[in-house]
């Protein structure tokens, strides 16, 4: 049990524009050197008004570069050949430039910005990256965003898979949170109180958030924000049980099984609604959200094979042995794969009939 010192990001800033006021957030800071890593492809989108930005504002740009690698070796690499002079590191892009960036400044003990530009993962709010150790994806202790700034703007304009990204693994913690719930009932863990209320705020203000469209900038705004809380939900845990059960076990499964997985978020979202249905807890909440949403029509056209599941259901316990979720029980596991088969929005989406 956890109950001492927790990392909280100082600025977060969620909403139109932002992307253009970088500059004021850094100066604001106190930062006026910085070095600015971007996901690849994205200079060419973004680079001209973020430098504009920070030039505005007299900060200083050391080093600006697209990064493509989570290989460890890479950001050592990288990180040690950091400017002495930089005072804050920046992350802009997607999942992986996000994890560089994080390691890098962990490494050479600066403060991070992260500037998520998709809203497929949590992975924007966590202390962890997730990077290639020995030819394998490992989760390894980063550091807690300094300030995260997103642009509701930028999301909008990523490809809606990525928002759907950003449901699927918002709506899992509906299923984590109840995975470390038994294991607490259970004796196999002790749940954090404080965690637990965060993650689950986060994830009913979302569910309950009323939308048009998932475009909408209030609905983002709540899925973004939802997603931060849940970072320091694992951050006051010190570790990811408040967000990541049983339904993130499948998706890590799928990982290591597919030349070419799925976005994160939508596997997990796949696997959060069969875990509803396994834990029997909320699975019509979760329905609601993924029909109301489109997940759903979204998933139907991926032309998903139900057998990847079922190995990824059999594999899920082997991903995480010291762990006790439902799925670490052969009963479970087997309901888990009769759901597959025999549940009316499963045999949708898996086109079984
Ligand atoms: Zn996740």
């Amino acid at each position: 049990m956890t109950g001492g010192q927790i990392a909280i990001p100082g600025i977060l800033k969620v909403g139109k524009g932002v992307l253009g006021e970088i500059g004021t957030f850094l100066k604001g800071s106190g930062f006026t050197q910085a070095v600015i890593y971007f996901g690849n492809g994205l200079t060419e989108m973004f680079g001209r008004g973020v430098m504009e930005s920070l030039k505005q504002e007299g900060v200083t740009v050391l080093e600006y570069r697209e990064l493509d690698s989570v290989q460890m070796d890479d950001i050592i690499e990288l990180a040690f050949s950091i400017d002495a002079k930089a005072q804050v590191i920046m992350g802009i892009g997607g999942g992986k430039v996000i994890d560089a960036a994080k390691y890098a400044a962990y490494l050479r003990k600066l403060p991070f910005f992260s500037v998520p530009t998709s809203s497929s993962s949590d992975g924007f709010s966590s202390a962890s990256a997730s990077l290639i150790v020995n030819g394998r994806r490992t989760s390894v202790p980063a550091r807690m965003a300094y300030g995260i700034l997103v642009d509701t703007d930028v999301i909008k304009s990523a490809p809606v898979k990525f928002i759907y990204s950003g449901i699927g693994d918002m709506v899992a913690k509906i299923t984590a949170l109840y995975d470390w719930l038994y294991e607490d009932q259970n004796g196999y863990a002790e749940m954090n109180d404080f965690a637990v209320m965060i993650a689950k705020k986060a994830v009913n203000s979302f569910v309950r958030t009323p939308f048009e469209t998932i475009q909408d900038d209030l609905f983002l705004r709540e899925l973004l924000d939802s997603l931060a809380m849940s970072g320091i939900a694992n951050e006051i845990a010190g570790g990811s049980s408040p967000t990541s059960g049983s339904e993130h076990l499948i998706s890590h499964s799928l990982d290591k099984m597919l030349e070419t997985p799925q976005l994160h978020g939508i596997q997990v979202g796949i696997a959060t609604y069969i875990m509803s249905l396994v834990q029997e807890h909320r699975y019509q909440r979760v329905n609601t959200i993924f029909t109301d949403t489109g997940f759903w029509d979204y998933v139907e056209t991926l032309k998903l094979d139900v057998s990847d599941y079922e190995k990824a259901i059999d594999m899920a316990p082997s991903i995480k042995p010291h762990r006790h979720t439902y799925l670490h029980e052969e009963q479970y596991r087997e309901k888990a794969k009769r759901i597959l088969r025999e549940d009316p929005v499963m045999k949708r989406i898996f086109h079984l009939e």
